[in-house]
């Protein structure tokens, strides 16, 4: 078998499908996005597909080598969620061609179902008590929300009591029946962040994600030895190279490795395993589409140390289109009881409406996140 054809779709909301052709018709899909600069991996998609078409798919560790070690300069959010999405769409190749999902290339089943949370209150937390009860009566008992707003590097207790009164509020109404965690979202300095994790304590968040950006990692084992919160990252970390560090110097209790921005199926697999030999749970990071997702899925199923599934389901970034909205079978895809169940059908078990995906590619929405600033006009970070 031989590759022959790249094509990418740039969709609403802010997504990325990459669909790989072959000589013997077999088709593969993949999500190559990093959100905010969906055209710069577009252009890289392309720049590396050079090196594969005519190439055999089913050689997906010789391909991913030549994609990373190939080029003189490698590693990044572009190049690597480039790498990501046609790893991920190589896998659905292979199982498709083989007749088998990629959790059995991977080895097989070590769970029977993943948990999933939900997102609730938006970029910047409100209505989360209400959130909540809605995402309740669908079954999920487990939520992330944003930490808090903007926060200065040093700043005033009305910012930190307006943090924890949000958590305050959660706990007040729904005591232990529910579990969440907090991200920081990079947007808390050291400072601030060792008063805020001081005062969440007592409200027992399930994990503190990103409570510093990953660029000062080495805050996150001092910040890990003021705390017994568990303390959550890696959405911006792209390899195993960017992850032996964190893991090395330890702090993180759960890693969050994005299926669409370290390497694909093939590089997350081997942090998981790094992970899991560090003691360090899980938690695959997912805002966004279904190829993404379901290339998640086929490593929490296969990895013992994953604890938690993101999925964007409802999430304030699907303006103008849905989770499920270009799959066929969406019923692949129901929670009970908000979990996740393996994804059975060959390669990556998402079928794509490829009618609907061309038809909403033609005039794609250009996503930016907002640049925030602080009220004296500095730049604060989102
Ligand atoms: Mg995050």
């Amino acid at each position: 078998m031989k590759i022959t054809k790249l094509t990418t779709y740039r969709l609403p909301p802010r997504w990325m499908f990459l669909k790989i052709e072959t000589d013997e018709g077999i088709v593969g899909w993949g999500e190559p996005v990093i959100e905010g600069k969906a055209k710069s991996v577009e252009a890289a998609v392309h720049e590396l597909g050079e090196y594969i078409i005519g190439q055999d798919p089913a050689r997906i560790n010789d391909i991913w080598q030549t994609l990373y070690r190939g080029s003189f300069y490698r590693g990044g959010p572009i190049l690597m969620s480039a790498i990501s999405g046609i790893d991920q769409a190589l896998w659905d190749i292979k199982g498709k061609a083989l007749g088998v999902p990629v959790y059995q290339l991977l080895g097989g089943l070590v769970r029977d179902k993943i948990k999933a949370y939900s997102w609730v209150g938006g970029d910047r937390p409100a209505d989360v008590i209400d959130g909540i009860k809605k995402l309740m009566a669908g079954g999920f008992d487990t939520f992330k929300l944003n930490g808090c707003e903007e926060m200065g590097i040093i700043d005033n207790a009305r910012k930190v009591d307006a943090a924890i009164a949000v958590v305050a509020e959660i706990r007040a109404k729904f005591g232990n029946t529910i579990e969440f965690g907090l991200d920081f979202h990079g947007r808390v300095d050291a400072p601030m962040a060792k008063i805020l994790i001081k005062e969440l304590e007592p409200y027992r968040p399930l994990f503190i994600e990103e409570p510093v950006l990953a660029e000062q990692a080495e805050y996150y084992p001092r910040l890990a030895a003021q705390t017994h919160l568990p303390i959550a990252a890696g959405e911006r970390m792209y390899s195993r190279f960017d992850f032996k560090r964190v893991l090395a110097d330890g702090g993180l209790a759960i890693v969050q490795p994005d299926l669409s921005h370290a390497g694909g199926i093939t590089e997350c697999f081997k942090i998981a395993a790094m992970a899991e030999a560090y003691d360090v749970a899980l938690a695959p990071h997912c805002p966004l589409g279904p190829i993404a997702l379901a290339s998640c899925l086929h490593l929490d199923f296969v990895a013992r140390n994953a604890v938690l599934q993101e999925q964007s389901m409802g999430i304030h970034y699907n303006q103008g289109a849905e989770l499920l909205d270009y799959v066929v079978n969406k019923e692949d895809f129901n929670m009970v009881d908000g979990y996740f169940s393996p994804l059975m059908k060959p390669g990556l078990g998402v079928e794509i409406n490829e009618e609907k995906v061309i038809a909403c590619s033609k005039n794609p929405p250009d996503w930016h996140n907002p640049v925030w600033r602080y009220s004296d006009g500095a730049v604060a970070e989102w």
